[in-house]
């Protein structure tokens, strides 16, 4: 047996070594609702690979959300396992979580999460459009978006997770804002993107379909 598969499940070289970026092992979520669960995941197994770009369909409330709040350590799992950057982070508590979400994950959602007096960016270079000079709420839907991507990349991540980026935009502010993503793959970052629009989805070089809580398919995208 190699020295690598002996080693303990807290790190895990052996993904880091292979590109394995994101790994998870039977991801499950549940959530209390009272004295009622939601099942929302029931085990979800999946690698993502360093630069990889995936989309990510399904109906409503098949987990989609809460499979990317998983992989975006904002939550943790009820039970499974998710290693991140070859890192076990399944088990962490909250502030470590916060420090590894930090370090290595960039958000992009489809409701803005800017307050409306903060001058939308500072330190950030958004050549398009953004002359820093607007407030958030007189920012279009697509300026806004475009400032959310930005700010996703303050930290300069190399996971990009967005759900549902362009869920409020019109098709031609939407390919504009898809355009974005493809010029972060092409930097070499990944790319997690939600969307429940085909021709979104196609941007991707990956589709993961989610149903009930599990994946349904998991297919390259033909280009
Ligand atoms: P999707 O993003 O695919 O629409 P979600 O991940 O948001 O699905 O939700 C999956 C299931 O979990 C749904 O039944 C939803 O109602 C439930 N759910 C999601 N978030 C919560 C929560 N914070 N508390 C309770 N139930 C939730
Ligand atoms: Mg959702």
């Amino acid at each position: 047996m190699p020295v690598e598969t002996q080693t303990a499940d807290s790190y895990r070289e052996d993904l880091v070594n292979s590109g394995v970026v994101i790994k998870t092992e039977e991801l499950a979520k549940v959530y209390e609702m009272g004295a009622e669960q939601v099942h929302a995941l029931r085990g979800v197994n999946l690698e993502i690979r360093k630069g990889e770009y995936v989309a990510i369909m399904g109906p409503s409330g098949s987990g989609k959300s809460t499979l990317m709040n998983l992989i975006g350590c904002l939550d943790s799992p009820s039970s499974g396992k998710y290693w991140l950057a070859g890192r076990l982070v399944s088990d962490l508590d909250d502030d470590e979580l916060a420090y590894i979400r930090n370090k290595e994950i960039g958000f992009v959602f489809q409701t803005f999460n800017l307050l409306p007096r903060a001058t939308a960016l500072h330190n950030v270079e958004l050549p398009l459009i953004y002359n820093g000079t607007h407030k958030p709420n007189e920012l279009s839907g697509g300026q806004r978006q475009r400032v959310a991507i930005a700010r996703a990349l303050v930290n300069t991540p190399s996971i990009v997770l967005a759900d549902e980026p362009t869920g409020n935009l019109d098709s031609k502010t939407g390919e504009e804002i898809m355009a974005l993503f493809e010029n972060l793959y092409r930097q070499g970052n990944t790319i997690i993107l939600v969307t429940h629009e085909h021709d979104i989805a196609q941007h991707a070089h990956r589709i993961i379909f989610i149903r009930d809580g599990k994946i349904a398919s998991d297919e390259a995208v033909k280009k």
